[in-house]
């Protein structure tokens, strides 16, 4: 007999409910104040530099972690020029980041990742046969994995190019050691619902240089700083009063999210450890807390795995893709060999997470991946590739 078992979605945001947002509300309806740095964003953008212990003047909120992206860069590198007509970004990335440069005029230029690291590798990038013909160079955090700073900083000061980190799902892997990821080298992250620490839409810069952070809030709007003269370009990108609201709560009710996602994630190692498939598993603090992923051997048992998944009722997603050049607009872009991007992209399973994921669901994840990775010796034969008949 079928039993029918709920399907399971890959992700689950939770953000503050009405409740614990109304306070704020009610502090936007008497102020009367509902954009342009309003004290709302002026006061989360205080308890975030307080979060990640630097002074206050080094956060500025934007509308998204996108428009983060493009006023990091044209506070950095500003608009890109003949000279310099590209960006170079890795192509294992979300969308946003080569769309975030290309709105700055640049050309995204895809180069490979590492194959440990599944990020850029600064070494390789300073000896890349374009590099004086690039712009801006925009490594990538991926699912939230931190970039180290000084070998970025080292990059920047000896090639001269501008660097802007999209760290934009690693709120909570710099939380615990901020001081090594939040330096000179400006750091975008974002605070979209899909993300650990949410606000809806929303996102901020950060960097120890004030200077870059004002020229950042300048990009976000008008390209004003303190007189109603556009003085750089720019765009608006700012966050708006209700969004700082959102932010505000999550931030009040950061430590008990924080322990939701922590408990998710023991389970889901307990329950791959007795299966052993803990090795191939990765999740926060490695990588941020709103992803988890398996990480297939090969294309075989990934598409396995994937059977299997959806046999059960669970979804997956591979948030990266096998790299931006397989999406229609970046296809046509010029390129490195991107071919740990493309193993890597079909390997990397994303796996279901919420904060909420409960133990009946985590049980059914495991319990597909181990039914999908039993060793070839007893997988069933193929139809197809079956040798007998029988
Ligand atoms: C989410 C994400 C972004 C974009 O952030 P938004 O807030 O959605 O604009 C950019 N880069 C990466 C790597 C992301 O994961």
């Amino acid at each position: 007999m079928e039993v029918k078992v709920p399907f399971v979605p890959v992700m689950r945001p939770k953000l503050p409910n009405a409740d614990r947002l109304l306070p704020y509300l009610r502090r936007i309806d008497s102020g009367r104040l509902y954009s342009n740095f309003g004290p709302l964003t002026v006061e989360l953008q205080n308890r975030l530099a307080l979060h990640f212990g630097m002074p206050p003047d080094c956060v500025v909120c934007a509308s998204c972690g996108t428009a983060a992206l493009m006023a990091a860069i044209l506070a950095t590198a500003g608009p890109a020029t003949r000279d310099r007509p590209y960006a170079l970004v890795p192509a294992f990335t979300f969308a946003a980041t080569a769309a975030a440069v290309e709105l700055c005029g640049y050309r995204a230029y895809l180069a490979d990742v590492d194959s440990d690291s599944w990020m850029l590798d600064p070494e390789r990038v300073s000896h890349h046969r374009l590099l004086d013909r690039m712009g801006v160079v925009v490594p990538v955090a991926p699912f939230g994995r931190p970039v180290a700073q000084a070998p970025w900083r080292t990059f920047r000061k000896r090639s001269g190019v501008p660097v802007v980190i999209d760290a934009a799902a690693s709120f909570d892997c710099i939380g615990s050691s901020p001081a090594q990821y939040f330096q000179e080298v400006p750091v975008v992250l974002s605070f979209h619902a899909t993300k650990s620490f949410g606000t809806g839409e929303g996102g901020c810069v950060v960097s120890s240089e004030a200077a870059v952070v004002n020229r950042a809030a300048q990009a976000l709007n008008f390209g004003f700083d303190t007189t109603r003269d556009s003085a750089s370009a720019s765009f608006n990108g700012k966050m708006s009063e209700y969004h700082a609201a959102i932010g505000l709560a999550e931030l009040d009710g950061w430590t008990a999210k924080q322990q939701s996602i922590l408990e998710v994630v023991q389970r889901y190692r307990r329950e791959l450890s007795d299966k052993t498939l803990l090795s191939r598993f990765f999740a926060w603090p490695d990588i941020s807390g709103c992803y988890a992923l398996f990480f297939c051997r090969d294309q075989t048992e990934s598409d396995d795995v994937q059977n299997e998944l959806l046999r059960g009722g669970i979804d997956f997603r591979f948030w990266y893709g096998s790299g931006l050049h397989q999406q229609t607009y970046f296809s046509n872009r010029e390129r490195d060999s991107l071919a740990v991007t493309e193993d890597i992209g079909g390997r990397l399973i994303g796996l279901p997470m919420a904060p909420d994921l409960d133990e009946e669901a985590i049980a059914r994840v495991a319990a597909g991946l181990c039914k999908a990775t039993v060793g070839p010796g007893l997988r069933r034969p193929r139809r197809g590739l079956s040798r007998s008949n029988d």
